[in-house]
């Protein structure tokens, strides 16, 4: 299922109407959910695999009869289905920040999809530069891809990877995410480069998630631009979102079970991955939006 751009959304309700079914076999369906469906809140979410009742292909209309299982859910954006998230950022333009890098790698795995990081604009960057990006992601966990868009490099590492999968592209804006899906589906045709706060911005918060059908199979789900994700999960599930920690929590015995690996009396683990003072900032923050709740 794909949002249609000529579909409403009902705002009051928060109620999607309408949308359209995608294939590469099909012809786009502008669809409504049935009666029933609503009757039992049934909602349809971009990424949906639906029944759809006597379509009409010819006048391009059909009925969403059921929703199958979702094998996954995501909420912000609000995506079924997806398999694994490509988290975008630029070598340099916007310059590598840690921190926020750190912050949109431990939203991505709060979700528990595969994670994929691929740095763009790798154009800008010295190999010395690049080599030293590479190992400290090494370090937290993670193999990098660097790619340019401009110098189409490495550009096709990624279709083994995005094949017969949906991939939810994330990354703060301007790192080259409208570019790289227009690089790897042509029809795509996104405007590039709006970056510009109010222009951004207004886009954004109108936009609607949107699938692409990559040329071999496989789905892009491009998501609205944010540059400064919130850190709300459980402050105890936090410390699993560092792939460098969660080999040595898994095993780690600290005194309490509840331990937060800050101040604790016998904690095993205080300090003892590479991303701990990152861990420590996104603790508070996690606690306190817990308290604010
Ligand atoms: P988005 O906000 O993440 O969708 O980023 P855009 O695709 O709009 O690109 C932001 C800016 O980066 C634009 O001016 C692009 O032309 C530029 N850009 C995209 N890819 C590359 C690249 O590989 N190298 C360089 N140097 N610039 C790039
Ligand atoms: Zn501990």
């Amino acid at each position: 299922v794909q949002l249609d751009p000529r579909g409403s959304i009902d705002e009051e309700n928060k109620e999607l109407n309408f949308v359209s079914f995608r294939s590469s076999v099909a012809p786009i369906l502008l669809c409504t959910r049935r009666t029933r469906l609503k009757k039992i809140g049934q909602q349809v979410m971009v990424g949906d695999r639906v029944v759809i009742e006597e379509p009409d292909w010819n006048g391009g209309r059909g009925a969403i009869a059921d929703v199958l299982d979702r094998q996954t859910e995501l909420k912000r954006p609000a995506i079924a289905n997806a398999n694994q998230i490509l988290l975008v950022f630029a070598a340099d333009d916007p310059p590598l920040e840690p921190y926020q890098l750190s912050r949109f790698l431990v939203k991505a795995e709060s979700t528990n999809l595969n994670v994929c990081l691929c740095l763009n604009k790798s154009d800008l960057v010295t190999p010395q530069q690049q080599a030293e990006i590479y190992e400290m992601l090494d370090k937290w966990g993670y193999k990098s891809i660097f790619l340019s868009v401009y110098k189409n490099i490495n550009i096709e590492k990624l279709s083994p990877i995005l094949k017969n999968k949906i991939t939810v592209i994330a990354g703060p804006s301007g790192v080259g995410k409208s570019s790289l899906i227009n690089a790897l589906i042509p029809d795509a045709n996104l405007r590039v480069g709006e970056v510009s706060g109010k222009i951004a911005r207004g886009r954004h918060t109108t936009r609607h998630v949107e699938l692409f059908e990559l040329p071999n199979s496989g789905l892009l789900a491009d998501t609205p631009g944010f540059n400064q994700p919130d850190i709300n999960c459980a402050p105890g599930q936090l410390p699993f979102y560092f792939p460098e920690a969660r080999e040595k929590l898994k095993t780690a015995n600290c005194r309490f079970s509840n331990c937060l690996h800050r101040d604790e009396p016998d904690c095993v683990v205080r300090g003892e991955w590479e991303r701990y003072e990152h861990y420590l900032v996104f603790l508070e923050e996690a606690i306190t939006r817990q308290t604010e709740l």
